[in-house]
């Protein structure tokens, strides 16, 4: 193995649900309450390695190892800093599968937005993750090692900054394809003897997967919903991203409907303003037939770099008018400014490298 490569590894105890680490722990002989003392070090004080786990006995965390169980499979093999303080990681996983993951700094507080997949098989028009085409889920473990490494980070290169409270998943990948992995990742995070995040604290963004929200919902599933819109008519969204020929913008309205019945929840719509296409006075006149009367609210993003040369970024001007054009509904939407623009970490913007997902 050369230096510095990721644990060869499948193998990843963050990816252990409580009772199935306890199950673990009574196999490798060790007394049941251990598996609470190290779901502690795994989920609460970042521990890197079984070693470290130093009130653990030693004998159980030989046969913990033995057994093949690592802490960590990553290892950074980039890091970029953006002018406005936000970060970007290059991750590489057991398998040399790469993904990404964007710290994003506010006066307040630390917020992550963090991968779920290795590329992305939904192939939206003005996505580079989407270019990449689909490698593999992530594991829940993968998923809370983002988080985990980038807490250990701001501890240590940012001390005194705000807490790491709010997680997007809104990286590479669509989360509903992933969402057994998702759900143990959020439920760790929200854990009380872990991170304890609240649930309107994280954010699960779909480009639109149905059956997903529909379990998303049944599941209660401790996070919000965020739907990628993006399309104000089912022509226009069809266009955009395939994933509505499958489940068309009135199923999915329908979906979401169900979801805000159920739960009582908002929903948050993006939506990103492409030239000519989404920011338009007729899509804003249709924007505003979705939000009125939904317990919801819209962001809006203008498209980055989408690599696609018939999908163009307004102007200035041009966003101010369809804005102007949502009228009453004017209330409902949000203009997000893209943060790490010049390190390409905004959303949209995780590509990892060029060409496929490995
Ligand atoms: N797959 C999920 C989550 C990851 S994409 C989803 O689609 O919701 C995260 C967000 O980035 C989505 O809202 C998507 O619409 C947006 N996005 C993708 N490409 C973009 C681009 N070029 N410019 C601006 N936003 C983009
Ligand atoms: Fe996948 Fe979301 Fe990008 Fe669409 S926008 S290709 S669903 S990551």
């Amino acid at each position: 193995m050369r230096e510095g490569a990721p644990a060869q590894s499948t193998r990843s105890l963050r990816s252990l649900s409580a009772s199935e680490l306890e199950q673990l722990v009574l196999e490798c002989g060790g007394k049941k309450y251990r598996a609470a003392q190290i779901a502690l070090w795994l989920h609460r004080d970042d521990v890197e390695s079984v070693d470290g786990m130093v009130n653990v006995p030693l004998e159980l965390r030989s046969a913990i190892s033995e057994r093949g169980w690592v802490v960590e499979q990553m290892t950074e093999v980039g890091r970029q800093e953006s002018t406005d303080g936000t970060v970007k990681w290059l991750y590489e996983s057991w398998d040399g599968s790469k993904i990404e993951c964007v710290l994003i700094p506010t006066e307040e507080r630390n917020s992550i937005c963090v991968s779920t997949q290795v590329g992305c098989a939904m192939q939206c028009a003005f996505c580079r993750t989407g270019r990449l085409g689909f490698k593999r889920n992530l594991s829940a473990g993968e998923i809370l090692e983002q988080f985990v490494r980038t807490r250990r980070w701001l501890k240590e290169r940012r001390p005194g900054s705000p807490a790491l409270s709010n997680v997007v998943f809104m990286g590479m990948g669509e989360p509903m394809n992933n969402l057994d992995e998702v759900e143990k990742a959020v439920r760790w995070l929200h854990d009380q003897r872990s991170s304890n995040l609240a649930r309107r604290h994280m954010t699960v963004s779909t480009s639109g997967v149905v059956p997903g929200i529909r379990e998303f919902a049944r599941r209660g599933i401790p996070a919000q919903l965020a739907v990628s819109l993006n399309g104000s008519n089912q022509e226009m969204r069809a266009e955009l991203m395939p994933v509505s020929r499958r489940w068309p913008l009135p199923e999915l309205l329908s979906a979401v409907d169900d979801y805000i019945a159920e739960t009582g929840l908002e929903v948050t719509f993006e939506f990103v303003l492409i030239r000519g296409i989404t920011c338009t006075d007729s899509a804003a006149d249709e924007l505003k037939e979705i939000v009125r009367n939904r317990k919801c609210k819209v962001n809006a993003i203008a498209l980055n770099s989408s690599e696609n040369e018939k999908l163009v970024s307004p102007s200035q001007e041009e966003i101010d008018r369809f804005f102007v054009r949502m009228g009453s509904a004017r209330k409902f939407i949000t203009l997000r400014q893209p943060r790490g623009r010049d390190i390409l970490a905004a959303c949209g913007q995780l590509a990892a490298q060029k060409g496929k997902a490995n």
